[in-house]
């Protein structure tokens, strides 16, 4: 109760955290249920639904396993680290590395796409996070940009990928609205890079001011958003609008406070503006949720890929098992859904 009156006596001054997301950071709270009762309420949530929207970030892709510091990091980009010294600190920051000519530009990012969206197949966790709502209509908004949604077998037109994807590249100055398929040209330049550099012959040009082209990547006011860009975004606001009297479970996977007005602060305000949707927030450590919210927000501060199992398990679809017993799946797939 202090804490509401607190909240309402805040409410007329509108500082930092409220313009972002409405709420003050008081208002914020790791919720105290215990583990176990948690994941039955996110399993409870989520077999009512009518539709479930997922919110996906960084942190979904580093509990798939997708990581990109440490040991995958030392081992894949050695000679990157020799030639560059300690600005290569891992594949954010050497992604922001000034590569003073094209080919070396082109020799590091062929490397980082192959690595991180051109070679890996689906990666288990996104399976199962598509097993889990199937069965259940549902969209992904999503700021990765490794393509892992497709590979585990959502549908393009239930996929808006807001920030780019690594096997696409634009013109660098965004001189016209479209992107190019680059996953051949990256497989190319792996086979030819030496040095850390790509020969000259394989610098793709811009097709239309003749200039230097960049990853589809949202880094600058350059990010082309392309018809298919438009479609996905109109989608989005399709499901939206189609599902506002339903009840709909926000699924935020790994979303932290990197780009939070993408995902986590419209989340928040979408589940406080309609009373029949609610809001799953799983997280290694930040699951922090408003309290406000109440029992329409369950924030489980877990190695997500535990969560996931955790909460599959309990929903009773046998997911987590995609590889070994899709088969015996398929054929109890009745009797699983009834249970
Ligand atoms: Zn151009």
């Amino acid at each position: 109760m202090a804490i509401q009156i607190l909240n309402r006596k805040k409410a007329k001054k509108v500082d930092f955290m409220q313009f972002l997301s409405g709420v003050p950071a008081r208002g914020y709270v790791f919720q105290r249920t215990p583990y176990e009762e948690q994941v039955k309420e996110a399993a409870e949530l989520l077999k009512a639904a009518d539709a479930v929207l997922i919110g996906a970030g960084a942190g979904l892709s580093t509990a798939a396993g997708m990581n990109y510091g440490g040991k995958r990091f030392t081992d894949n980009f050695g000679e990157f680290i020799e030639k560059y010294g300690s600005a290569m600190m891992d594949m954010y920051s050497a992604g922001f590395y000034p590569f003073p000519t094209e080919e070396e530009k082109w020799g590091y990012w062929s490397k980082h796409a192959c690595l991180n969206r051109i070679w890996p197949d689906a990666l288990p966790l996104y399976r199962e996070v598509c097993d889990l709502v199937k069965d259940t209509p549902h969209f992904v908004l999503t700021t990765n940009v490794d393509h892992q949604f497709w590979k585990a077998g959502f549908a393009d037109e239930d996929i808006f990928a807001t920030q780019g994807d690594y096997g696409e590249i634009q013109c660098a100055r965004g001189c016209h609205d479209k992107v190019y398929d680059a996953v051949d040209l990256f497989l190319e330049m792996d086979q030819e890079r030496e040095e850390c550099k790509i020969p000259s012959s394989l610098v793709p040009k811009c097709p239309v001011c003749g200039g230097n082209m960049a990853m589809h990547l949202r880094c600058d006011q350059y990010f082309v958003e392309e018809e298919h860009w438009h479609e996905a975004a109109a989608r989005y606001a399709d499901f939206l609008r189609a599902n506002q009297s339903k009840h709909v479970v926000l699924l935020e996977l790994g979303v932290g406070f990197n780009t939070p007005t993408i995902i986590r602060f419209p989340f928040e305000k979408m589940v406080r503006e309609n009373e029949k949707w609610s809001l799953i927030r799983l997280n290694l450590d930040e699951a922090v949720m408003p309290e406000s919210l109440g029992r329409r927000a369950v924030g489980i501060n877990e190695d997500i890929a535990r969560s996931i199992k955790d909460i599959s398990s309990c929903i009773g679809a046998a997911v987590g098992d995609s590889e070994d017993n899709s088969e015996n799946r398929e054929e109890n797939g009745e009797e699983v859904r009834r249970r």
